[in-house]
């Protein structure tokens, strides 16, 4: 448990010898401490949470197993934020129900299975995915509970540096005093200049996740992870998909560009189309239709495209309005990044910002590292993310994951690397599967063999890279991993054999 402030400002022995408590050189003298006559306006916590988001529910969670006393405010109506809500779950589940429907109509006859009449019903599509998000955000409600985790519903905002209005969801006000504040209120779409979202012609990510029925035409502004997800999805279900993307290569920041070109070449094979180095000039939308006008990017003709729904996937950005930064004097940067330490903190040291309201990837797991690092910092003055091993992951199918470096970043540093790649249609479960699309590349330092990175396009390449992810963080080797026995008939063998090609030969190849 934290001590209180009292118990902070009164002297403090260390190992016998008497200390004084003194002030973190950032404290402004207007402090906590000379500002106890509050405590009986606002009920005071250890740790109070802005935002029940990956980030902020799992600091809060680790706040109550640690013993503190912590209240996390959350204005939506369901715990686990973007997340949960409207981002990776929701998205899942309908990548995992599209993907089953098109390989019921389109890949099910070679395998001995002959399906009489399918029928696509979008409701229950839908239905499915809120069953999953209500019970899982039902499920962080559970551990709040478990964990004496105070839920406080509603909108929080800074009324000074330790005390936090909130405007309740149910009516009226509440303020709450923290020693410790975490602000976790992550990241919204970025819109895209010209056209206004509606989400039902004009959608984002919130509204791809909840079309009524299946569009004839989709465009697609954006050739990133989430673009390419949602555009699977409607494109699985009979939507005719066309992705723009301004630069030259799809996947958004560290794919691998050996691995970006085969996920285009696959995709492109299920039937989307790909217009890269093309930007979207402007936007017309109609009660029948949006056309879009596009140019290529060196300039040339223009050209127009129709559809009936187009996804604006072109990107988030930190979310932190209506929290009162100004009145605590906290600054974000040109991104609307909240500026923090290498601990997390503010300028004003009691106050930490993790998850996409501040750097880094904007991703969950990223979030959910930093929730548990910040709470460790509070209560044991050290954490642990390793930034430079965090896996991303894209969904299609096959999925694309990665850790570490790429090889255009290799190459830039002046690094020199191996490189050992493996495909998966020499691994004999992904080709009993009839899955075999994709390959498993590893990049090994030349002199060391140490793994700098790796990227896979195949079969459940999110999963397998969780190994590739742990080598890493334990400074393996390629050989390391080829070492390591792994079962047989797995996908993981692929992981395996392009590690013996790092450092020396695979065996089925
Ligand atoms: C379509 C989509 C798919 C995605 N898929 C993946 C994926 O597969 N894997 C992955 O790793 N990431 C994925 N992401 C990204 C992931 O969702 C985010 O990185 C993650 O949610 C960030 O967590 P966070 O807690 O920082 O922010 P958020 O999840 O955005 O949570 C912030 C919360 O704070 C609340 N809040 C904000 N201001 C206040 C306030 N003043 N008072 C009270 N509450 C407030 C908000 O209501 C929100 O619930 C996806 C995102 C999208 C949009």
């Amino acid at each position: 448990m934290l001590k209180t402030s009292i118990a902070r400002s009164a002297p403090r022995t260390l190992g016998g010898a008497r200390i004084a408590f003194r002030p973190s050189p950032f404290r402004p003298v207007n402090s906590y401490n000379q500002r106890r006559g509050y405590a009986s306006e606002a009920e005071e916590k250890d740790v109070v949470i802005i935002g029940g988001g990956v980030a902020g529910y799992v600091a809060a969670i680790k706040a109550g197993q640690e013993g503190l006393k912590v209240a996390c405010i959350e204005k939506r109506t369901a715990l686990g934020g973007t997340c949960l809500n409207v981002g990776c779950i929701p998205s899942k589940s309908l990548l995992n129900n599209s993907h089953l429907y098109h390989q019921i109509v389109h890949d099910s006859k070679s395998r001995g299975i002959d399906v009489g009449e399918v029928k696509l019903n979008v409701a229950n599509l839908m239905k499915a995915k809120e069953t999953s998000v209500a019970g899982l955000t039902k499920g962080i409600e559970y551990l709040f509970k478990k964990n004496n985790v105070e839920w406080i519903k509603g909108t929080g905002t800074f009324a000074d540096e330790h005390t936090l209005n909130v405007e309740l969801t149910e009516g009226g006000e509440r303020s709450v005093r923290a020693k410790n504040i975490i602000i976790a209120t992550g990241s919204e779409v970025s819109p895209f200049p010209g056209l206004t979202i509606d989400e039902k012609k004009v959608v984002s990510s919130t509204g791809a996740i909840a079309l009524t029925e299946v569009p004839k035409k989709m465009l697609v502004i954006g050739g990133g992870i989430i673009g390419l997800e949602m555009g699977s999805v409607w494109s699985r279900l009979g939507a005719e998909v066309t992705v723009v993307e301004f630069l030259g290569q799809i996947g958004g920041p560290g794919m691998d560009s050996e691995i970006a070109k085969a996920t285009q070449r696959i995709l492109q094979k299920q039937g989307i189309k790909f217009k890269l180095n093309t930007k979207v000039l402007s936007g017309d939308v109609s009660d029948s239709s949006i056309s879009l006008k596009v140019e290529a990017n060196k300039g040339g003709k223009e050209e127009s495209l129709d559809a009936d729904v187009v996804l604006s996937a072109i990107g988030r950005r930190p979310y932190t309005q209506g929290l009162g930064l100004d009145k605590i004097g906290l600054e974000t940067d040109k991104s609307g990044r909240i500026i923090i330490d290498q601990e997390y903190r503010t300028k004003i040291p009691h106050i930490r910002v993790i998850g996409d309201c501040t750097f880094g990837p904007m991703l969950a797991h990223k979030a959910e590292e930093e929730g548990v690092a910040a709470i460790e910092y509070i209560t044991k003055g050290y954490g642990h993310v390793n930034y430079g091993v965090i896996p991303s992951v894209m969904y299609t199918h096959p999925e694309v994951a990665w850790v570490g470096q790429n090889e255009e970043e290799l190459k830039k540093a002046g690094v020199k690397y191996k490189v050992g790649s493996f495909p998966y249609s020499a691994n004999s479960r992904a080709k009993t599967n009839q899955d075999s699309d994709g390959m498993v590349k590893f990049l090994s330092d030349a002199q060391t063999d140490r793994i700098l990175g790796v990227h896979i396009i195949g079969p459940a390449a999110g999963e397998s890279i969780a190994e590739a992810a742990l080598a890493m963080e334990y400074g393996a080797s390629s050989e390391d991993v080829a070492r390591t026995c792994h079962a047989h008939p797995t996908l993981a063998e692929a992981v395996k054999e392009a590690a013996m090609a790092a450092y020396s030969k695979p065996i089925h190849m």
